[in-house]
């Protein structure tokens, strides 16, 4: 058995498995260890729906530009390919066929896949990796590897190397709530249009009558690729630390009673979903926040209200600072002007010092304010992507990940579609 491998990524969400993938596609041989049967991370077993849109228009013929372009553009291209249940819109997908297609992508460009495996620990010399632990059914066993991808959501590797890391927002370390979706089905969905908004305003008065114990001030809905099944983004699970197996098990625990307190509030009180049935919650509770790495460079809230490009820029954005209140009802935003876009710093996928590892996801080196943007789906592929290509530029025998020529880093990106910055950034506005 091969237990060597140029890189390694562990963690197969959306930003894990694009980076394998892209590494790969460039020759290298990856290793792509996750916890669960698939890839997709949160997406496919949260399930998270839709894609958040990420796009501005060209400056000169108008036309609506993906931010995320490459492996997003490629992704959604697939999903239309297979599915047989036509999406409602665009950004509207089966995690179903998501985790199909990127099993079919992954095998295709070659990556060795690693299912239910977890990374338990990790050996350094000096501030380099120099091998990881993985657990699985046939025991455990020892990898090496060139470079290595913390693509985890939750920074575990890096935490297992000891690199520090900023845990929620800065004043109190309290994270974004977490939130278990779950799905009803056999919605009567012409009663649903009529009672949507009839919904909420009961919804709050309950809540203000002490009726509710989910602190969110609304119920976030969504249609999916089936007739009269709808995701709900509902629940709110806040002040528990989803870096403490503990907490996190209150968290789970707290968030099934509220899946039962919306499924009852909502049959025993509009006619849309009388006949309705409790179809799935997720496989585990979604975690928008946890650690953060404390990278080369941090991206800050100013940095994206300040529509920021850097010169090492990898991935762009323009998706709203959308942060649920930490600390109960409430959801604030603060969105970026039509057109306006930032960019993410190569910088902010090297834990500070790090010599062979980076990290991609949702657990770069962000502020609260910053990740509450760049979490989204098309952007987490878009840095995933991003960190493919730099552990595959990578050479072993220079000073380590950034010595990376981010010059030939952001070509290639570009030559991959992956980056339209000779498109929009090069050109005046
Ligand atoms: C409730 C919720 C709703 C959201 N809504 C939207 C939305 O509507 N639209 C949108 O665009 N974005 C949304 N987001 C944000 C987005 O879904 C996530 O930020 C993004 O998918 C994170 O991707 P990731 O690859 O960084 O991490 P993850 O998807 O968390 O993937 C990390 C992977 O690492 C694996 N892993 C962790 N530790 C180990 C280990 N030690 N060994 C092996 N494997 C490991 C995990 O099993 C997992 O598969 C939402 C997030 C949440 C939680």
């Amino acid at each position: 058995m091969n237990t060597h491998f140029d890189i390694i990524v562990v963690g197969g969400g959306l930003s894990g498995a694009s980076a394998a993938i892209t590494a790969s596609r460039m020759g290298k041989s990856v290793l792509l260890i996750e916890k669960h049967n698939c890839l997709g991370g949160v997406a496919s077993f949260g399930p998270v729906i839709p894609f958040m849109t990420n796009y501005t228009h060209d400056p000169i013929t108008g036309e609506r530009l993906e931010l995320s372009g490459g492996l997003y553009l490629e992704i959604l291209d697939a999903l239309n390919k297979v599915s047989r249940t036509p999406s409602p819109w665009p950004e509207c997908f089966s995690e179903e066929y998501l985790k199909l297609i990127l099993n079919r992508m992954a095998q295709e460009s070659g990556v060795k896949l690693l299912y239910q495996s977890v990374v338990t620990d990790i050996k350094m010399s000096g501030e380099w990796i120099k091998s990881i632990t993985v657990h699985n059914v046939s025991g455990n066993t020892e990898y090496t590897a060139d470079c290595f991808i913390d693509a985890t959501g939750d920074a575990n590797l890096c935490h297992m190397a000891a690199y520090p890391f900023r845990l929620g927002r800065e004043s109190d370390s309290r994270c974004q709530p977490m939130t278990l979706c779950f799905r009803i089905g056999n919605v009567d969905m012409d009663a649903f249009h009529k009672e949507h908004q009839n919904i909420n305003t009961l919804w709050k008065k309950m809540q203000s009558e002490g009726k509710i114990r989910n602190p969110r001030e609304n119920l976030l809905i969504f249609n999916t690729v089936g007739n009269g099944v709808l995701h709900f983004n509902s629940t709110r699970v806040i002040g528990l630390d989803p870096t403490n197996a503990n907490e996190l098990t209150v968290a789970e625990i707290e968030a099934r009673e509220q899946v039962f307190e919306i499924y009852d509030f909502l049959t025993d009180n509009f006619s849309a979903f009388k006949d309705s049935v409790l179809l799935s919650t997720g496989m585990q509770i979604g975690v928008r926040e946890s650690r953060k790495i404390i990278g080369e460079y941090t991206i800050t809230g100013e940095d994206i209200k300040g529509c920021k490009k850097f010169y090492d820029g990898i991935a762009l954005c323009n998706y709203d600072m959308d942060i649920h209140s930490p600390d109960g009802g409430g959801t604030s935003h603060y969105y970026l002007k039509e057109g306006e876009y930032y960019s993410i710093p190569y910088r902010c996928l090297i834990p500070k010092g790090s010599k062979n590892l980076l990290v991609t996801g949702r657990c770069i080196s962000a502020t609260h304010e910053a990740q509450s943007s760049l979490r989204i789906m098309p952007c987490c592929i878009a840095l995933g992507q991003a960190a493919g290509v730099a552990s595959a530029l990578f050479d072993k025998s220079t000073k380590g990940v950034s010595d990376i020529d981010t010059d030939t880093l952001k070509q290639t990106l570009i030559d991959m579609g992956a980056s339209l910055e000779d498109r929009i950034i090069k050109k005046p506005h």
